[in-house]
């Protein structure tokens, strides 16, 4: 295309590790001061605003980490390792061109956001209220324009997390349990296509790649510069809520209970979902239990449940939950994730006890000692079950009739080798644990890993 320009940094075009002012002399000498680097290297934001840098360090090798963080050996040094090369810092949909192996594109400066009342459907009689949204968006730049104008989208529940890679894998949140997935919201896509062309799709025109950009994965058909979305009136009222349980001593008595208490809400979760409620719960075993503020692990399971109802009194919440608040999380750690998708078959309709087993076996962890997480996050249910079926793309059609996206850790993984082998390991243990049974007969819907923090 003839359109690439570098990315200037200072003197240099080429990338510069974030961290690499950590490293006195070293030739990459990135402009963040190495105290900055180091108080924000768990947040997302660090990383999001440097174009060579990920949230995840283990992916290029734990190349350059700062001192102290998650994956840093000393005497290892700083170095490229796994990160692109080259940056092309593009400002126009000319600058994007198709992008060979180690050159990234950084598409941040696409930040339009655009309100429009009555969008003209192609080929159809009616208009909607979209907002035109350039790609270099994140969900909190949206989030916070569409809120100046008095109206919502359905995203993800991070800030920092970009429109291209969530809208393309489908993408939940607190809405869309409601409304459907982030995927199920888009109108049309504006897409350099690797052949370099530019072309809009819509229900109407380049049908086969609005289909695919729809849930497909991002990356795998072109970049996408433009997404029209359908926005939503801001809900009237918010109310938040949840509890926590952990076995009262150590007796089995007390153990049992706290298994079967598990059981209960996880059994419960689609008829909740039906009444309106959405949120997460989260299961942890042993150590991993004192994520709750406790002194001791105690035995069994321990649980924190936080619901969001939307349009709903607080009284209406206290139906099912008493207060309690949700929390967030960061970057620059490291574990790996197995998830599934899971619906009323795996959840409710099965036997109590055979789903206290499988409950039991999914929070074994490969350190016995360490323990696990279980987490249901509950962004299914009627949202993306009544999404209209033109509305829907290539999306796993497992969504539409999934009430919780849930998934565990339980894999150690050896922050300090080599990463490929590390997580090469963990993998085994994952897949060895799910040909040992627990999500391979509890819900067979997807098979998917994820890295998370
Ligand atoms: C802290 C955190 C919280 C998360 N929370 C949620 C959540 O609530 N809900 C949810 O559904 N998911 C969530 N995720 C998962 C998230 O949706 C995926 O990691 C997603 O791929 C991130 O997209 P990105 O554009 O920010 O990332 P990137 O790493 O920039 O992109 C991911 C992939 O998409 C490609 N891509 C990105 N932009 C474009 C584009 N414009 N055109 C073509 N390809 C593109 C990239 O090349 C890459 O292959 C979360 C992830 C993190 C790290």
């Amino acid at each position: 295309m003839g359109c690439i320009e570098p990315f200037h940094r200072g003197s240099s075009d080429q990338t510069a590790p974030v961290a690499s002012s950590c490293y006195p002399g070293n030739p990459f000498d990135s402009p963040e001061k190495c105290t900055s680097v180091q108080d924000k290297w768990s947040y997302a934001a660090l990383h999001a605003a440097w174009p060579e840098s990920i949230d995840f360090p283990i992916y290029t090798n734990n190349s350059c980490v700062p001192k102290g963080a998650t994956g840093y050996v000393g005497g290892k040094g700083c170095s490229i390792g796994g990160l692109p090369q080259y940056i092309v810092n593009a400002t126009t949909v000319e600058h994007v061109s198709t992008g060979a192996f180690a050159l990234s594109i950084w598409t941040r400066n696409f930040k339009h956001i655009e309100r429009r009342h009555a969008w003209q459907w192609p080929g159809r009689n009616e208009t909607d209220d979209v907002v035109v949204c350039g790609s270099g968006n994140n969900w909190g730049s949206v989030y916070t324009a569409v809120h100046r104008m008095r109206r919502t989208v359905v995203g993800g529940e991070d800030a920092t997390v970009g429109l291209g890679g969530l809208i393309q894998n489908g993408g939940h949140g607190f809405l869309s349990s409601h409304h459907g997935l982030a995927s199920d919201q888009v109108y049309q896509v504006t897409v350099v296509t690797t052949d370099g062309r530019c072309l809009v799709a819509n229900s109407v025109e380049n049908k086969g790649l609005f289909w695919a950009v729809r849930g497909g994965g991002g990356g795998q058909y072109g970049v996408v510069m433009e997404f029209i979305l359908k926005t939503h009136p801001v809900p009237a009222n918010v109310v938040m809520g949840g509890f926590s349980f952990y076995a009262a001593d150590s007796s089995n008595t007390s153990e049992t209970a706290s298994w079967n208490a598990l059981s209960e809400v996880v059994s419960s979760i689609p008829d909740l979902m039906d009444g309106g409620l959405n949120g997460n719960i989260t299961a942890y075993t042993k150590t991993r239990s004192m994520a709750l503020g406790l002194k001791e692990a105690p035995p069994g399971v321990a649980a924190v449940i936080g619901f969001v109802g939307l349009n709903m009194t607080i009284d209406q919440l206290l139906v099912f939950c008493k207060p309690e608040p949700l929390s967030s999380n960061s970057a620059g750690a490291v574990s790996l994730m197995t998830s599934r998708l899971m619906g009323r078959r795996e959840l409710s309709d099965i036997a109590r006890n055979d789903l206290t087993e499988y409950l039991q076996q999914a929070l074994v962890s490969e350190n016995p000692e360490a323990g696990t997480m279980l987490l249901f996050g509950l962004q299914g249910g009627r949202g993306p079950a009544h999404v209209p079926t033109h509305m829907r793309g290539s999306v796993l059609s497992a969504w539409r009739t999934a009430y919780a996206h849930v998934f565990t850790l339980g894999a150690s993984i050896n922050t300090t080798s080599d990463a490929s082998e590390s997580l090469s390991a963990a993998a085994d243990h994952i897949n060895f644990m799910k040909a040992l049974f627990p999500f391979h007969s509890f819900a067979q819907t997807l098979t998917i890993y994820k890295i998370y923090q």
